[in-house]
């Protein structure tokens, strides 16, 4: 494997597929290193690629295990799946979260996957560029399709899952998450409804209900995507063939309507502006626990100063 301090031999083995070349590259990615910069250089040429699902859903909806079917199905199609798992609340986890689960073992040992999860490390709006990041260096190094797995929805999820180039929301009979969905504004992300564990009693419910709430929306304009509702068992299977076919008409249309243009140009932005918000964040040490910053909070804190004075200090300091 590539040694660190050589952005060029790693992002070569990466390209080639190599696992443990990849997964430095997005540890580089998680610890901000200085090398991503020579890493994002190399790679920028090599990216657009890769086709970005996100999936999102309250835990325990069965995320995981769609998101294990689907590496299988697009594996009998030999493309090459990337996975990104992320977890917006808890510590770093090392890659633990999703490699450990028992639907993935199966891919363990292709090739063709790479699994990774990703925790945001306690940095307010580190995951922003971080998950853009890993994406692109999965992208570079020809992956096909990319998931993208969240955990939970909140509003972070939302965000996450907006980087997709579609987005999938899953909900689960009896659990009361279309209502929950609802509230947390996903139903306006969402390319693609997936009503799992349809094995269960309340499916044709949980589809009537979604039904009901999409009819409530806003009409969406003439030749917009009107968002499926896929009903699934993931867990033995069912339904998967049907989602990877809504999935292939969602990435039809996006070819032709222009909007997969216009949402990596949306990604790229957000992306720019995450690193820009970053750099000036640092440069000015304005972090938490750095020495100018904590004084100025001591002073406006107590009232000594006002906050503008103080924000206007640390931008000339
Ligand atoms: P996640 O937390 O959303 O990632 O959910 P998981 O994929 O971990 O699934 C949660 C539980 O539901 C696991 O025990 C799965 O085996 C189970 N499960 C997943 N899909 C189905 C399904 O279609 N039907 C049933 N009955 N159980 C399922």
């Amino acid at each position: 494997m590539a040694e660190a301090g050589e952005p060029e031999a790693l992002v070569s083995a990466a390209d080639g597929g190599d696992p443990r070349a990849l997964a430095r590259l997005i540890s580089l990615v998680e610890n901000g290193s200085p090398q991503l910069r020579d890493v994002m250089r190399l790679i920028a040429p090599r990216t657009g690629r890769a086709r970005v699902v996100g999936l999102t859903g309250a835990p325990g909806v069965g995320k995981s295990t769609i998101t294990g079917a689907l590496v299988s199905a697009y594996r009998t199609e030999q493309l090459r799946v990337g996975v990104i798992a992320v977890d917006p609340t808890s510590p770093f986890t090392g890659g633990a979260l999703l490699g450990d689960r028992v639907r993935m073992q199966e891919h363990a040992t292709d090739g063709g996957v790479f699994i990774r999860s990703m925790a945001s490390r306690g940095h307010l709006g580190g995951l922003s560029w971080a998950v853009p990041q890993a994406l692109r260096i999965l992208d570079a190094a020809g992956f096909d399709v990319v998931l993208i797995e969240t955990v939970g929805v909140g509003q972070a999820e939302v965000a996450i899952a907006s980087l997709a180039d579609t987005t999938l929301v899953i909900v689960a009979p009896g659990m009361g998450d279309s209502v929950q969905a609802a509230k947390a504004g996903i139903l306006e992300i969402a390319d693609i409804f997936v009503v799992n564990k349809s094995d269960r009693p309340g499916a044709q419910e949980a589809v009537r209900d979604l039904r009901a709430m999409l009819a409530m929306a806003p009409q969406r304009d003439e030749g917009a995507w009107k968002p499926p509702i896929v009903l699934s068992s993931a867990a033995s299977g069912e339904g998967i063939g049907d989602l990877v076919g809504r999935l292939d008409e969602h990435a039809s249309w996006l070819a032709e309507s222009g909007e997969g243009e216009r949402r990596r140009v949306a990604r790229a932005r957000e992306e720019i502006t995450a690193l820009a918000v970053a750099q000036v964040r640092e440069r000015l040490g304005a972090l938490p626990g750095e020495a100018r910053l904590e004084d100025l909070a001591g002073q406006v804190a107590s009232g000594k100063l006002d906050p503008y004075s103080a924000a206007d200090e640390l931008i000339d300091g």
